[in-house]
């Protein structure tokens, strides 16, 4: 059966989308750690990231450069922080985070809970910004 993020990709699911290529997808945390808390995820169903082949994650790597560079641009911040964690989603995926202090990336912690139209907006500012 396709995973969640399969079905994000193919439309069967609605996504807040910030970017895309024939191999990626980017979109927006649904219960994010932070404002603009963006997931990139590779079209090829794979669970764990490291399984990954190499030549595939160095471009995974160049598209979520390319996506936090539009994050930084949109979102007040001081950097974009990155992690893997995958414990939750079977499909490999980056987690892209707008920071300003360390425990913006803390993911023990509340989750925020925007709407709909907030995530709509705030992916918009993003894929405005994304070149
Ligand atoms: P993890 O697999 O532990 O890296 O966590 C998966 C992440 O996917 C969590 O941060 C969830 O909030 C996020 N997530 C799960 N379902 C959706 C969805 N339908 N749209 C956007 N984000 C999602």
């Amino acid at each position: 059966m396709a995973s969640i993020f399969s079905r994000i990709i193919a439309g069967e699911i609605p996504s807040h989308k910030v970017a895309e290529n024939d191999e990626f997808y980017a979109f927006l945390d649904i219960n994010p750690v932070a404002k603009g808390h963006t997931l990139v995820v590779p079209k090829q169903e794979v669970d764990y990231i490291f399984d990954l082949d190499d030549d595939v994650l160095g471009r995974m790597m160049t598209f979520a450069k390319r996506v936090a560079a539009a994050q930084q641009a949109a979102i007040p911040c001081k950097r974009i922080g990155l992690t893997v964690i995958g414990l939750e989603v079977p499909h490999a995926h980056i987690h892209l985070i707008p920071i300003t202090q360390e425990p913006d990336m803390y993911f023990g912690k509340e989750k925020l809970t925007p709407s709909q139209e907030e995530l709509a907006e705030t992916a918009k500012k993003i894929r405005e910004k994304y070149k």
